[in-house]
C-alpha cells in the first residue's frame, strides 16, 4: 500500500485541525480498542473518539445490521419523516432505557451534534420559562455554536465567538474554589437576595463530570442539592450528558446514581453506538411545547445512525455490561491511585468516575508529555483541563483485562519515561 503524505494536511486543511497535531499518523483501521496507522503500528485506544465510541470501533453486530440496512436500499436521509428505523429506536429507547429506570421524557432529535441538543434545550428552557438567563458552571464544556459557547467556561474557546456572550451567570462547579467553600450556599445567596444582581434563571446547565474541564466529578450531594435548588426557585435542571453518558461513567445516563431527574438531558457523541452522528434532546413531557418545526435541522433523521444506535441499546439488555464496567472502572481508578503514590514528582491527583478518569498534575506542561510519550509507545490519550493539566483516560467500555493491562502499563512507563528525562534536565 502506497504511503498518504501527511504534509497534505497543512497544505489544504485549515489551521483549526487539532487531534491530528497530537497524534500525527495516518490511521486506516480500527476494531475494537484497536487502531492501526498506514505503517502497521498498533495503538490501544484510551480516547474512544472523545466519548463518540464507547462500544469501539465498527462493533461487529452493529455493522452487519447497518451492511444489510444499506444493502437493502433502506432509507438514508429522510428529515424528520417517519422511518421504520426511527421507530425501532424511539421503542427500543424507551423499553431498554427509560421505564426500566424510572423515567418519562419526550425524545426530540436536533440537528445530529452535541452543541445542537444544547441549543435546543437552552431555548426550550427559555420558551417554557419565559426567562432569559441561564445558570452555568465554571469549567462547563457544551460546544462551539454561540449558545453552547455562552454556557461554556474555556476562554479560550470562548474567544472564538467574536461578540459578547450573553444571558449566562457563571457559578463556582463543585470544589471549584477549594474544598471547603460550599459553592452551593453561595449560589443559592444569588437567587434569595434580590440585591444579587443575578436574575432568577430559565434553567441551569451542567455535565455532572467534566469531559473538557479537566475531569471533575461532582459528588452526588451537590448533584441533589442543585436539584432541590433548582426545584425550590422553579428552574428547569438541564444535564448535558453528551460525553458522560452512554455508559461512560458506569451507568447508562451519568446521573443515575445521584437519584436525580433533570428537566431536559442532552445527548449525543456515543447515542449512536458506532461513531455515526446522532443527538437526542430528552424533555419533560409537559415541557414540551414547540411548535412544529421551531427547532429544524436537514440531519435530524439520520436513519444509518438510528439503526446502529438500536443496535447498541442490546448491551443494555444485560446487567452483567454495567456490572463489567463498575468492576473495571475499580481497577483503572485504584491504578490512577497507585501511579499518584508511587510517582510523587508528578504531583498528582486521580480524578473522574467510571471510565471517565484521569491524573491532573500541578507541574505545567506534564501531563501533554504524557499523553505524547503515551502515543509513541503506541497508546492513544488526550489531556483535559483549561492548562491542559489532566491526561485522561477514557478507553470504550467493551476492553478486555489483557487491552486494559497493556495500555495502563504504558501509562506507567510513560510516566516513568517523562519524569526520568525531566530529571536529567534539572540535574
Ligand atoms: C463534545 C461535547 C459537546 C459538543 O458536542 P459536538 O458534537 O462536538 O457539538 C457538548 N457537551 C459536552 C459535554 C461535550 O463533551
Amino acid at each position: 500500500m502506497s504511503q498518504t503524505d501527511i504534509t497534505i494536511f497543512e497544505k489544504l486543511e485549515s489551521e483549526v485541525r487539532s487531534y491530528i497535531r497530537s497524534f500525527p499518523t495516518v490511521f486506516t483501521k480500527a476494531k475494537g480498542y484497536k487502531m492501526w496507522d498506514e505503517k502497521g503500528t498498533e495503538y490501544i485506544d484510551f480516547f474512544s473518539g472523545a466519548g463518540a465510541l464507547n462500544y469501539g470501533h465498527n462493533d461487529p453486530m452493529m455493522k452487519a445490521k447497518l451492511v444489510d440496512y444499506i444493502l437493502s436500499d433502506g432509507i438514508t436521509h429522510s428529515l424528520d419523516m417517519a422511518t421504520a428505523p426511527k421507530a425501532e429506536f424511539l421503542t427500543t429507547f424507551n423499553e431498554v432505557i427509560l421505564k426500566p429506570r424510572n423515567l418519562d421524557y419526550k425524545i426530540m432529535f436536533p440537528g445530529p451534534t452535541g452543541t445542537n441538543t444544547v441549543e435546543s434545550a437552552l431555548k426550550l428552557a427559555r420558551k417554557v420559562t419565559g426567562r432569559t438567563d441561564i445558570i452555568s458552571f465554571t469549567n462547563g464544556f457544551h460546544g462551539m455554536t454561540i449558545g453552547a459557547l455562552s454556557v461554556t467556561g474555556n476562554a479560550f474557546k470562548r474567544k472564538g465567538a467574536g461578540i459578547p456572550l450573553q444571558n449566562v451567570v457563571t457559578m463556582p462547579y463543585d470544589s471549584f474554589v477549594n474544598d471547603n467553600l460550599d459553592t452551593l450556599e453561595y449560589l443559592e445567596r444569588f437567587l434569595e437576595d434580590g440585591g444579587s444582581g443575578v436574575d432568577i434563571p430559565a434553567a441551569m446547565i451542567l455535565e455532572t463530570v467534566q469531559g473538557e474541564g479537566g475531569i471533575n466529578a461532582a459528588s452526588f450531594e451537590w448533584l441533589q442539592r442543585v436539584e432541590q435548588i433548582c426545584k425550590r426557585w422553579g428552574i428547569l435542571l438541564i444535564v448535558d450528558d453528551v460525553q458522560a453518558g452512554v455508559g461512560r461513567t458506569g451507568t447508562f445516563f451519568s446521573f443515575e446514581k445521584a437519584g436525580i431527574k433533570p428537566d431536559i438531558v442532552c445527548m449525543s457523541k456515543s447515542i449512536g453506538g458506532y461513531g455515526l452522528p446522532l443527538a437526542i434532546t430528552l424533555i419533560r413531557p409537559d415541557l414540551d411545547i414547540w411548535e412544529p418545526g421551531e427547532h429544524n435541522g436537514t440531519f435530524r433523521g439520520n436513519n444509518h445512525a438510528f439503526v446502529t444506535a438500536t443496535a447498541a441499546l442490546s448491551y443494555w439488555e444485560d446487567p452483567s455490561f454495567e456490572k463489567n464496567i463498575e468492576e473495571k472502572s475499580e481497577k483503572i481508578f485504584n491504578f490512577l491511585e497507585g501511579i499518584v503514590a508511587k510517582y510523587p514528582e508528578l504531583q498528582g491527583e486521580a480524578k473522574g468516575r467510571g471510565y471517565m478518569v484521569g491524573i491532573e498534575t500541578k507541574i505545567d506542561g506534564l501531563a501533554s508529555s504524557v499523553a505524547a510519550e503515551a502515543f509513541e509507545r503506541g497508546l492513544i490519550m488526550e489531556t483535559s483541563g483549561p492548562k491542559d493539566e489532566v491526561f485522561k483516560l477514557f478507553p470504550p467500555l467493551i476492553i478486555d483485562d489483557e487491552g486494559l493491562d497493556k495500555g495502563l502499563k504504558i501509562i506507567e512507563d510513560s510516566v516513568k519515561a517523562v519524569l526520568g528525562a525531566k530529571e536529567l534536565v534539572i540535574s
